[in-house]
């Protein structure tokens, strides 16, 4: 069976694969990339940043040589940050120890930072075309409709029998195009609503299909409910017009990057009140807090938030990174050199209209 199965995807592939940067390169450089970018993310999204990243670092030496900054700057947005922390601390290592060459091995390859099970098949079958089968969220939906696998998609034990089917049915040759096969029709065939069976390569084999079962599987239980954080920041401006800006350590989430100093609202407080305890405990000041300056939502992978930016200035005391690794005072126009998380960046696009003499103006300054 598996034979077949292989020939129709592969066939199919050939004839319908979207044409996407990364599968003009047989480079291992730029495949470890894209499958870097592409964990957790559309491929829409990721095509931008995966051309200015190559045109930034060619090649493993040159991303090796940049500072975390550089990455991290060529980084905002695409989110999951610590993937382009470990990409370029990994890059060191090939640049280093391995000659600039992208390891053939699966245990030389997972050395590397960043470098999963998941990352560690893809690349090894798709750059090297060693039979080592990937699962993501589009293999596992295929592979369950197909074998009509009806346990929870959310347990490592049905993930563990997807990843056996997979290790099963992929070919000594063609290994990383039947990856990529698997993945493509999950992604444009195999949908997770209204899946087009009717052009599907493998609908005569195929449990689900056979069995009007596709709008019940892949099974998968009720998520828990997404947790809502209410957070306060300070935009604090000096009598420059200059604003402070903080870095966040490297070990915590968003790490590496830039913000605006803040935190979680606590029960029974305003958020003027957030804004000047936590930059109390941040910076070590206490600070006038002034008008609201903007309100929006945003989701992370885990939970959501609604941001409240204050504009602020100092009433007293120096500011000095109790809870942050560094603090910067930066002009209007250079701020747009530091990396900012997504959110932090809506407020920074904000910025446009203003000038420091405006900025002076809003803080009573
Ligand atoms: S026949 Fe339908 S459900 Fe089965 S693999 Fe193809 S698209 Fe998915």
């Amino acid at each position: 069976m598996s034979q077949f199965f292989a020939d129709d995807l592969l066939q199919w592939y050939r004839n319908n694969k979207r044409d996407l940067p990364w599968r003009n390169t047989d480079d291992p450089y730029k495949i470890w990339i894209s499958e870097i970018m592409l964990q957790q993310t559309r491929v829409d999204t990721v095509i931008p940043y995966y051309h200015r990243f190559l045109e930034a670092f060619p090649t493993v030496h040159e991303l090796a040589e940049a500072s975390q900054q550089q990455v991290l700057k060529l980084w905002e947005g695409l989110g999951y940050y610590s993937r382009g922390r470990n990409l370029h601390q990994a890059a060191k290592m090939v640049s280093g120890q391995y000659n600039g060459q992208v390891p053939a091995d699966y245990d030389e390859i997972r050395k590397l930072k960043g470098i999963g099970p998941y990352s560690a098949a893809a690349i090894l079958s798709i750059a090297y075309n060693k039979q080592y089968a990937v699962v993501d969220g589009n293999v596992i939906r295929v592979f369950s409709r197909y074998f009509g696998i009806e346990s929870d998609v959310r347990l490592q034990s049905t993930k563990n029998q997807v990843q056996q089917y997979a290790d099963d049915m992929i070919p000594e040759s063609h290994s990383g195009d039947f990856n990529q096969a698997v993945m493509e029709l999950g992604a444009t065939v195999c949908t997770p609503a209204n899946p087009l069976c009717d052009s599907c390569p493998l609908s005569s084999g195929c449990v689900a299909y056979n069995s009007a079962k596709t709008d019940i599987l892949p099974y998968k239980s009720k998520a828990k409910k997404i947790p809502h954080h209410e957070i306060a920041v300070g935009i604090i401006v000096n009598v420059q017009g200059e604003l402070l800006i903080a870095l966040r350590p490297n070990d915590v989430m968003l790490g590496g990057l830039w913000e605006f100093p803040g935190g979680k609202r606590e029960k029974g407080e305003t958020l003027k009140q957030t804004v000047a305890r936590e930059l109390r405990e941040e910076l070590g000041v206490e600070v006038n807090v002034h008008t609201m300056y903007h309100k929006l939502k945003h989701a992370y992978s885990h939970f959501k938030i609604t941001l409240h930016a204050y504009w602020c200035s100092i009433a007293s005391g120096d500011p000095k990174p109790v809870g942050s690794k560094e603090i910067k005072w930066v002009s209007l126009d250079d701020i747009h050199s530091y990396p900012f998380p997504k959110a932090n960046k809506v407020l920074i696009d904000g910025f446009t209209e203003l000038d420091p003499a405006k900025l002076k103006q809003l803080t009573g300054q």
